[in-house]
C-alpha cells in the first residue's frame, strides 16, 4: 500500500497501487506530481509531526508538583 499527501487538505491518499489520474480522495486536487510515500512515511510538506523522542512533556508537570 502507498500514499500520497494532499497539500490542500492536509490528509493522506491510499492507494493499492500506482494507477493513475491519483485524486485526492476529499478534495479530488491531482496528485499525480507528488512523491509517492510508503505508508509509514511523511510527507515534506506534512506539518504534523510525530511526537517521536519527545517523552519530556509528563515530566516538568510532575516535578513542579512535588516542590512543597
Ligand atoms: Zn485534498
Amino acid at each position: 500500500m502507498i500514499r500520497k499527501y494532499c497539500p490542500r487538505c492536509r490528509t493522506y491518499s491510499y492507494s493499492a497501487s500506482m494507477e493513475k489520474p491519483w485524486l485526492c480522495a476529499t478534495c479530488k486536487l491531482d496528485l499525480g506530481d507528488r512523491p509517492i510515500l510508503q505508508i509509514n512515511q511523511k510527507a515534506e510538506d506534512d506539518p504534523e509531526k510525530e511526537n517521536q523522542g519527545s517523552h519530556q512533556d509528563s515530566q516538568p508537570e510532575i516535578q513542579s508538583g512535588f516542590n512543597q
